[in-house]
């Protein structure tokens, strides 16, 4: 068997930069979503994907190998932000895949995902480091909820923030037709399982297929950045040497981090099997899964989680954390931009109104991009929160203008 790639990012229609990076070295493939505000997000998720470049791990490496690998990549990252003042916090998702002949290992660490199609069916194979989703595994919220919760960018572990950090590991035997799809938020906040299935049955040229999926993302609105890669598994031979494709690191330029509303569907990631028919999953990787109480990692990493969030602890800068955080949410019915993040622990409330528009809130909220006003719209810095702004303007504007009065259409008012 061999695999094939496909590989596509896209700024959005939002966001000013793209700090989504992306790497694809057959045979290892990686996806990373910066966070940390500019310039930091940019730089952690470029730094992360070099560090992975650099490694060249070789034809037969082994889970053991790839993990190593992401464990150096996030002291690079950790390295970098410790070494200048303008970086620190800076922090970045990553999910590399190391896929070659009939089988793949992925590690991940943060909430861009991995999804494998086989047989018509789209599971995703890993689960979301994010502190609802820490609360969905321990029973203590639904996964409804979670996807409505406004803290559900928050990350639980994130490349760059700590010395140490502990990838999750799968393992999967591929199948002849088997897709491993592996990408940012910035596909699954706007498009839907069901239409990211479709479209990957419906388009078997990985390159066609992740400029397919790129292009769903920004219909949908484009909140984010958007980083897809495919892997096609499919007959025929490895080819013998391993050539190294041109170009093959691509650090995209600027923002990119958490967004809201992401459909989260089921988790697999937690241990082995997923059934008859589905893939063969074993996770790996030290401490993360067994669904038992008192597991130290989990109980420590949601503890601060709301430990950095409510109270700042210094540990990685968590005040210069939730302040740094922006966002877009509602105001007294109008569209206004936030510092911090929107949730209240213990009635303390984490953000301010910085600016408030003249735009209502549910006008905004009747078009589909923008139904999550009111639980937040992440954005990565006060010029990206803007932006989104003059978006959600625009869209309003649009929406609200009686019909046949201009024929024009998007872009008609200097859109990018
Ligand atoms: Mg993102």
């Amino acid at each position: 068997m061999r695999i094939r790639a496909g590989a596509a990012t896209h700024v959005g229609r939002v966001r000013q930069r793209n700090e989504d990076s992306q790497l694809v070295t057959p045979p290892l493939y990686a996806v990373a979503d910066g966070m940390g505000g500019a310039p930091a997000g940019d730089v952690a998720s470029a730094v992360a994907i070099r560090s992975l470049e650099g490694e060249d791990l070789p034809a037969g490496a082994t889970d053991h190998d790839l993990s190593e690998a992401v464990r150096r990549a996030n002291r690079a990252v950790y390295a970098a932000a410790a070494g200048d003042p303008a970086l620190q916090g800076m922090g970045t998702t990553l999910v590399a895949a190391l896929a070659e002949a009939d089988r793949a290992v992925v590690a991940h660490v943060g909430d861009s995902r991995a999804y494998l199609l086989r047989d018509g069916a789209l599971q995703q194979i890993t689960r979301d480091h994010t502190y609802v989703q820490e609360l969905v595994r321990e029973g203590r919220m639904s996964q409804e909820q979670a996807d409505r919760h406004p803290s559900r960018s928050v990350l639980t572990r994130v490349l760059g923030i700590e010395e140490e950090v502990e990838p999750d590991l799968i393992s999967l035997d591929l199948h002849q037709g088997d897709r491993l799809l592996i990408c940012t938020d910035g596909l699954t906040a706007m498009v839907s399982d069901p239409e990211i299935r479709r479209t990957l049955e419906g388009e078997p040229e990985p390159q066609k297929a992740v400029e397919r999926l790129v292009e769903a993302a920004v219909e949908a609105g484009g909140v984010d950045n958007v980083t897809v890669i495919v892997l096609a598994a499919e007959e025929g031979e490895e080819p013998g040497s391993r050539p190294r494709p041109p170009g093959a690191a691509v650090a995209a330029g600027p923002p990119g981090t958490e967004t809201a509303g992401v459909p989260v569907p089921p988790a697999a990631g937690t241990a082995t099997t997923t059934g008859a028919a589905g893939p063969r999953v074993t996770t790996d990787g030290g401490d993360e899964p067994e669904p038992t109480p008192g597991r130290p990692w989990v109980r420590r990493s949601v503890w601060t989680a709301v430990v950095v969030v409510v109270l700042g602890a210094a540990a990685f800068g968590g005040r210069a954390y939730v302040r740094g955080q922006w966002y877009v949410g509602e105001s007294n019915g109008l569209v206004a931009v936030y510092n911090g993040i929107p949730a209240t622990v213990a009635g303390y409330h984490l953000s301010s109104v910085v600016e408030t528009t003249d735009v209502p809130a549910q006008f905004a909220e009747r078009l589909q991009p923008w139904q999550g006003l009111s639980d937040g719209i992440t954005a990565d810095s006060r010029p990206d929160a803007e932006a989104i702004v003059v978006q959600i303007r625009r869209d309003v504007t649009r929406a609200e203008r009686p019909p046949a009065s201009h024929t024009r259409k998007n872009g008609g008012s200097g859109s990018e």
